[in-house]
């Protein structure tokens, strides 16, 4: 070697030692590996804590548990473009099958100093990230229950049944599907708060939703829209339908019994009936409004009855 060519040299050795120092100190993941063979070239101090020494390993024995081939997911083929030159960075998020934990990582071809393309990753741990990400979603879950559902009786409450309401009607109307709604009102319930308490007029609130939901079937959509006031959303059932169901839901109340403090409750209710074949022309308020006033002819009719 010549002076010249052995103070190059040093220079190359003090550059690479640079660099993986830098490389090294970092709190994320760089390898390189060779596209064709997999064989890890470079495995920086990160990788090494978290996988163990690469020694001569491919990177999917080293980085992934179990895998007796190039991973399945291995994006590589995302790094070239159609004339096999390296088509950019590509930044994509997994969940590690050793230790579990989630990276964001980035992918990229290069040009090794041996001239032939490689891969590297830099891959950044986002575990935290990902875990505040899985709380927010859940609590979002939790809270748009929260938002849907009367807290006394746990069905739908109003804002519900028009949201699921009107995605039933739309569907419903694409497949020319008859809907049905019932609409019923306990009778005089306020009779019941003034003998036996507000505490008791709830128990029998509770205690009538359950009678009525065993009466129903899976599809329908049942809910209290306020006060002792309830309806049902029938998908796919015709008028003559929807009255068998009102009636069998009339029948369970006026049998429901209600034993709050040693006292038997009995509670009944006044039913309407609306149906629609045509949905184009209707909403589901139109319904609701002709279910209503056939409850209220229920009610001046002497009240536990249907009026379809
Ligand atoms: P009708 O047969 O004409 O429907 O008579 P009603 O007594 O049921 O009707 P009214 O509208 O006069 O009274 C409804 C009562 O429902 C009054 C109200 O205090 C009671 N109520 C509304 N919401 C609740 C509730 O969440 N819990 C209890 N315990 N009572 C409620
Ligand atoms: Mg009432
Ligand atoms: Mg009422």
């Amino acid at each position: 070697m010549s002076e010249h060519e052995t103070s190059e040299h040093d220079s190359n050795e003090a550059n690479y030692s640079a660099i993986t120092t830098i490389l090294n100190s970092l709190d994320a993941l760089v390898y390189v590996a060779d596209i064709d063979t997999h064989e890890l070239l470079f495995f920086n101090d990160y990788g090494q804590t978290q996988w163990g020494a690469p020694e001569g390993r491919r990177c999917w024995e080293v980085l992934q548990k179990g895998q007796q081939n190039p991973c399945e997911f291995c994006t590589n083929p995302k790094l070239v473009n159609e004339h096999g030159e390296p088509s950019g960075v590509y930044v994509w998020e997994f969940q590690n099958t050793h230790n579990g934990s989630w990276y964001q990582c980035r992918d990229q071809l290069i040009k090794w100093p041996d001239g032939r393309l490689v891969r590297i990753e830099i891959a950044t741990d986002i575990t935290e990230r990902k875990l505040m990400e899985q709380e927010l979603h859940e609590a979002k879950v939790l809270a748009e229950k929260a938002a849907d559902t009367d807290v006394l009786t746990g069905l739908n409450n109003r804002r519900s049944f028009f949201k699921r309401g009107n995605e039933i009607i739309s569907d419903s109307n694409l497949r020319h599907h008859p809907i049905s709604v019932i609409m019923f009102d306990l009778d005089y319930f306020k009779q019941i708060n003034d003998d036996f308490g507000h505490d008791a007029g709830d128990e029998v609130l509770i205690d009538i939703s359950h009678a009525a939901v065993k009466a129903l079937r899976q599809d329908d959509i049942f809910a209290r829209l306020g006060g002792e006031e309830f309806a049902v959303l029938l998908p796919n059932t015709n008028h003559l339908q929807a009255i068998e169901l009102a009636e069998l839901i009339r029948k369970a109340l006026d049998e429901n019994i209600t034993i709050y403090n040693n006292e038997k409750i009995s509670c009944t209710a006044s039913f309407g009936v609306s149906s629609k074949l045509d949905l184009s022309k209707t909403s589901l308020k139109e319904l609701i409004s002709e279910a209503d006033k056939k409850l209220y002819r229920a009610k001046n009719n002497g009240r536990n009855t249907v009026i379809g």
